[in-house]
């Protein structure tokens, strides 16, 4: 069964084709680390653990490289940084170890690589070094500036006019700047900014050069899928594409670019002067949102119920739901057996451009079913388990105080209530029928025996 994801370079859904399938791979651009993530930040990065998930389905777990990196060198950091009076080093470290926990409280694997920009400096120079010698940048005052008259496909992923390209990179006019469109790969930096050698003087890279080096580092010259938010597309992966292209004597940086779509919060744009900005740490432990803590798989149900490109409204309600969803399967999953096969129809879903929102529509059709089977059953708790939405290891904990039922109990009170039915021990059948009603079990004798389902 085929693969198909929507290319935002084609602009049009296409048969996915690995460049190896013995060795799929993927980068998406990582968070720069100077304060909590919030929201808006999460969806990407449950959007792409589930294309992670399935690629690792399809391919094979040893088959698929995920690179998400982590930007620990960017102008915003040092201000930060002056602002708390901390060092740039405690500050990225402390904010990427944050992150790193969101996404595991998020149900989200970790990638096969996180690299880091101050990891990847020799490999950044080298690469604004060949694009220098390729006549795509010069060096002025200091700064190395990429040349985007250079490039004539410069704009093919945004397909902007050139005004909407100088518009949407609020251009800064300076005088070293040959073309206004031209940005930074390198600048210089003071005794108290932090800096490297080069041969450009002492100084720092600028932020989309860092993206175009460590996935060339660890991904080589060209790969499969490139994903970010849709806020990235432009300027930063248009200029991701003219640098490594550039440097690359024109070959493609990524085959397929995917962007999710943006995240508002009950119907507004979030904004910290709206006061409804949220970060992942305050959905998850303070009683912020809603008044109430979410547990993180309850978050990534939540996030997955909307299919990656549409636009998500983030309210109390939708959390509501995910919720009492999970609460619901919980009750009848925890200790049960789960299938070898994912459900077919659940799995052509997800390769249909990641329709997570279909897939959540063939759960509700395991569950919905009159009664629930224990091959529906099995079915449903590899499907969550495939997701990374539920957790059977330890007493479920999406709402406090919730009590944990297993199946194999309910099948013994069936049994033992057929039994006394069968010695006509009517008073003991009765009490055994009340005690599944009190456990939200209900029982329906059938011709071909006695069939329950939960109910709410
Ligand atoms: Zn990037």
């Amino acid at each position: 069964m085929a693969l198909t994801i929507y290319n935002t370079l084609a602009r049009e859904k296409q048969l996915f084709t690995p460049i190896d399938p013995k060795n799929v791979r993927m980068y998406v651009c990582g968070p720069t680390v100077y304060d909590y993530a919030h929201i808006g930040n999460a969806r990407p990065v449950i959007v792409f653990d589930v294309l992670f998930r399935l690629l690792r389905h399809i391919y094979g777990e040893e088959h698929v490289t995920y690179v998400r990196n982590i930007t620990d060198v960017e102008d915003k950091i040092i201000a930060r940084a002056v602002e708390r009076k901390v060092s740039i080093r405690d500050l990225t470290e402390g904010t990427a170890k944050i992150y790193q926990e969101d996404a595991l409280a998020l149900g989200c694997l970790a990638p096969t690589l996180e690299p880091r920009v101050t990891e990847t400096m020799p490999e950044i120079v080298a690469m604004i070094e060949r694009l220098v010698a390729n006549n795509h940048a010069y060096v002025a005052e200091g700064h190395v500036l990429f040349h985007v008259p250079s490039d004539p496909d410069y704009g093919k992923l945004s397909r902007r006019s050139l005004d909407e390209m100088i518009a949407g990179a609020r251009v800064e006019v300076a005088p070293y700047k040959k073309n206004p469109q031209d940005f930074i790969l390198w600048k210089p930096s003071d005794e108290n900014q932090p800096g490297w050698n080069s041969p450009w003087g002492w100084g720092r890279p600028g932020w989309h050069i860092e993206c175009s080096a460590m996935g060339e580092k660890h991904l080589g010259e060209a790969f499969d899928i490139h994903g970010g938010g849709i806020d990235l597309q432009f300027p930063h992966h248009e200029n991701e594409i003219a640098q490594s292209e550039g440097a690359h004597h024109g070959k493609p940086l990524a085959n397929y670019w995917m962007h999710n779509g943006f995240l508002q919060v009950e119907g507004e744009k979030m904004s910290k002067s709206l006061g409804n900005f949220i970060t992942i740490r305050e959905l998850l432990a303070e009683k912020k949102f809603g008044g109430q803590q979410w547990h993180g798989k309850v978050l990534k149900l939540a996030m997955l119920s909307t299919h990656y490109r549409q636009p998500i409204d983030w309210t109390v309600d939708r959390l509501v739901q995910a919720r009492s969803m999970l609460l619901d399967w919980s009750r009848v999953l925890h200790g049960a057996p789960q299938s070898d096969d994912l459900h077919n129809e659940l799995l052509g879903a997800l390769r249909d451009d990641l329709n997570t929102p279909g897939a959540l529509a063939v759960l509700h059709g395991l569950w919905k079913g009159s009664h629930l089977s224990i091959n529906d059953l099995r079915s449903l708790k590899r499907a969550l388990n495939f997701l990374g939405v539920y957790e059977d290891e330890k007493q479920v904990d999406f709402a406090v105080g919730y009590e944990v039922l297993d199946v194999s109990k309910i099948e013994n009170l069936i049994a033992e209530r057929n039994a006394a039915r069968k010695a006509k021990n009517f008073a003991e059948a009765d009490r055994i029928r009340d005690e599944l009603s009190t456990m939200k079990i209900a029982i329906e004798d059938g011709p071909s025996g006695t069939t329950w389902k939960v109910v709410s």
